[in-house]
């Protein structure tokens, strides 16, 4: 299969990094939202995150205007009908992507393979609500998109081995490393990082220590390049909770539960950076 149109779905934090990395690997983009402003302010971040690699000599600025003209942006999906990849990366609630990828499925050539960028609800799960179980699988990028290398690549229940070979091509066509994990609750990425940033959380509310010492903590005394609280903030506190939740639901294990911390500042609106404050701030 020749790949050369990507459909990317949701253009927050993930969707407008994929984008961004695709388009720059030479692929035409279809960027779709549900809303024109939020697709106009991921095209801004785009621009300015490309315009970072320049300063760094990572790419030059001619291919700053050529990435841009590659991504085209859209609030309806059917601007994906023809295109041979999609990557799903709307919010992190099962309902909501099964409903995108209903209709995606609906839309699309039969031959075009559904990838989600989730960070923790079952592949399986997803693929069962489409009539291509054998074209779906997990393609879970890191944050910042342009810059992290790993791509874990999910492989459902009935993923084929083409679909795997297929994506495993593509992620090193992005110049990025993809590494094959089965599908359990939260992969190996967050099945691991999560409960660590959750347990942070404890000893916050805990009294254990403050934000800065738990934070200085992880950094200098494990060489984390970001301690687990800056982290939280980065990724989003409702991505987090929403990861901690399906840890939960996943294993009814009762190491996975929530902190009720974390639930406070979500249900408080303070999701980290994307809101301006979390457990630090940040300003406008
Ligand atoms: P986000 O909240 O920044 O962005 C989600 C976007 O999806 C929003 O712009 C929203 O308007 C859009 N959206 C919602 N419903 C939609 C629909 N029906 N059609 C089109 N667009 C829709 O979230 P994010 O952090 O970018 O997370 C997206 C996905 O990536 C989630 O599944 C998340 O778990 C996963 N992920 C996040 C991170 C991270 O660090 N934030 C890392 C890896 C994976």
């Amino acid at each position: 299969m020749n790949v050369k149109e990507i459909g990317v779905i949701g253009s927050g934090t993930m969707g407008n990094g994929i984008a961004h990395v695709f388009a720059l690997a030479g692929f035409e983009v279809h960027l779709v939202d549900v809303k024109e402003e939020f697709l106009n302010r991921a095209l801004q971040t785009i621009e300015k995150n490309l315009n970072r690699q320049v300063k760094k000599e990572v790419i030059t600025a001619e291919q700053v205007t050529e990435t841009l003209q590659r991504i085209h942006t859209s609030t309806d999906l059917s601007a994906c009908k023809n295109v041979d990849l999609v990557v799903e990366a709307v919010t992190e609630n099962e309902s909501v992507k099964k409903e995108v990828f209903q209709k995606l499925d609906a839309l699309c050539k039969p031959e075009t393979i559904f990838a989600s960028n989730t960070s923790s609800i079952s592949i399986t799960v997803l693929a069962s609500v489409t009539g291509r179980p054998d074209r779906f699988v997990g393609m879970h990028f890191m944050n910042p998109v342009p810059v992290m290398k790993l791509v874990e690549i999910i492989r459902g229940f009935a993923t084929s081995d083409e679909t795997r070979d297929i994506v495993f091509e593509l992620t090193k066509k992005l110049d990025k490393v993809p590494v094959e994990v089965n599908d359990y609750p939260g992969f190996v990425s967050n099945r691991i990082l999560m409960p660590m940033i959750n347990e942070a959380i404890f000893c916050l509310m805990e009294g254990v220590a403050d934000r800065d010492a738990i934070d200085t903590v992880m950094k200098l005394g494990m060489s984390h390049p970001m301690g687990p609280l800056q982290l939280a903030d980065f990724i989003g506190l409702d991505v987090c909770l929403a990861i901690m939740n399906v840890l939960y639901e996943g294993f009814k294990d009762p190491k996975y539960r929530p902190c009720p911390l974390l639930v406070k500042m979500v249900n408080s609106g303070n999701l980290g950076r994307k809101t301006g404050r979390g457990f630090y701030e940040y300003g406008k």
